[in-house]
């Protein structure tokens, strides 16, 4: 039905998408997109922007790269989908080999799914009936974290930072879990490991972002924190399960953030950078211990998931693709050097009135504010000075394409950093 009603105040034809994290009734226009390329988004007004957040942290190797275009192209000729129950095809198990490969330690078997929100509801299934498969009831609960962000789905809605889930809009609707702070230093870690040893029989497993809480922040913790939760999860038997969905692929410079602090998870979920932002595709990884929790002769004990979509050839295709560049061309080498520039040119904006931080880590630069007044107003004037930049809560980040040249990173953080100081006088002056 797209006939206007009188008795509602909008033009239903004007609406028929309804638009991420949108106030649709007083959001400015999105931009219409003709085409990418590169690290550039062109829109059907002419206008040609350098993309500075990779399209939601995706597009590691730039738009329509040539190679995993081939890639998709020739899939698509041959199957584009099929499903996985009962059928299997070369691209989904040359994947899952290459990403057991990939994967640090005994992460060997990988359950694929279409969305990173989904791939975290199947590592905590994964977990919690671990422990019923084991006969161990009532691990029902998982200790996450404040600033901690893992989808928008109602399950892992519950484990995100109250604020970022929604947990008072959403009161009743959503699993209570055990929501605490990083435990960063000695103090917090008496008050951590005391939760963990009260609440021990009821905690299915413990979930984090390793390294940097994205969508809760750009929040960074230490490779210590990091060990040290390994470290709680062992000596109490519990699965440590890492989000890798934005920190896989390289983006803090190593393949997987976890690396970094030499730390092997039980779980490890894996989607946006997979397909180098081609196709929709994400994956629980998880250790053979916990798979051989599964191995039964009663069928009760099998993972009873299986999203509609799931290991899609096309999708498999694209993330095989992706691999190969990661394995071709020199892709680390390019987020350390992007590293190596935001060290040289971020430190000017702690001059910038206002400013409560600044930091960087692999290819993620952040500018942190108080708040960001005219959000809107904001973004705009990025759009107006040819970045496409997207500050959210308090802080403006830039994650580019990793294949971004030295001339197009120049230009994007002159434009970013232009735009935040003019703002920043305005408002914190
Ligand atoms: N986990 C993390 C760490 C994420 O950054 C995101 C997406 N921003 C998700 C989970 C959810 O992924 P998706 O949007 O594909 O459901």
């Amino acid at each position: 039905m797209t006939q206007n009603t009188p008795d509602l105040p909008f033009n239903i034809s004007d609406h028929h998408v309804w638009r991420p994290y949108t106030q649709m009734k007083t959001t400015p226009a999105a931009l219409k997109v003709k085409s990418a390329q590169g690290v550039h988004i062109e829109l059907e007004d002419g206008r040609r922007l350098i993309d500075g957040v990779s399209s939601w942290w995706t597009v590691c190797h730039g738009y329509r790269h040539p190679h995993i275009m081939q890639a998709v192209k020739a899939q698509m000729d041959r199957v584009p989908h099929v499903m996985l129950g009962g059928l299997t095809h070369a691209p989904a198990q040359t994947l899952a080999q290459r990403l057991a490969a990939l994967a640090p330690g005994d992460l060997n078997h990988v359950f694929f799914c279409e969305s990173g929100s989904v791939s975290v509801e199947i590592a905590m299934k994964i977990a919690m009936q671990s422990w019923i498969n084991r006969g161990e009831r009532g691990h029902t609960k998982f200790v996450c974290f404040k600033g901690g962000y893992h989808g928008d789905t109602l399950a892992t809605m519950s484990v995100c930072d109250p604020e970022e889930g929604m947990h008072s809009l959403f009161a009743g609707g959503l699993q209570q879990q055990l929501v605490t702070a990083l435990p960063r230093d000695e103090s917090a870690r008496e008050a951590f490991e005391s939760l963990i040893s009260k609440r021990r029989a009821e905690i299915a497993g413990i979930i984090t972002e390793p390294l940097v809480q994205g969508a809760g922040g750009m929040k960074f913790h230490t490779p210590a924190t990091l060990a040290y939760l390994r470290d709680v999860c062992d000596r109490f038997g519990l699965p440590l399960i890492l989000d890798e969905i934005m920190t896989g692929f390289g983006r803090l410079g190593t393949m997987f953030a976890c690396e970094k602090a030499g730390v092997v998870p039980d779980i490890m979920t894996v989607s946006k950078a997979l397909t180098g932002g081609t196709l929709p595709l994400a994956a629980a990884i998880a250790s053979s211990r916990l798979f051989a929790d599964f191995w039964s002769d009663d069928a009760g004990a099998a993972l009873m998931h299986g999203p509609t979509y799931m290991g899609n050839p096309a999708a498999c295709a694209a993330a095989n693709a992706s691999i190969d560049l990661f394995e071709q061309e020199p892709r680390l080498e390019q987020v350390a050097a992007i590293e190596a520039v935001f060290a040289k040119r971020l430190p000017e904006a702690r001059d910038f009135p206002g400013i409560v931080d600044v930091r960087w880590q692999g290819a993620i630069g952040v500018l942190e504010f108080p708040a960001l007044p005219e959000l809107e107003a904001l973004k705009a004037r990025f759009v107006d000075a040819g970045v496409w930049v997207r500050p959210f809560g308090n802080i403006i980040y830039l994650m580019p394409p990793y294949v971004i040249t030295a001339d197009e990173l120049d230009t994007l953080i002159t434009a970013t950093l232009n735009v935040t100081r003019g703002w920043a006088e305005e408002y914190f002056l």
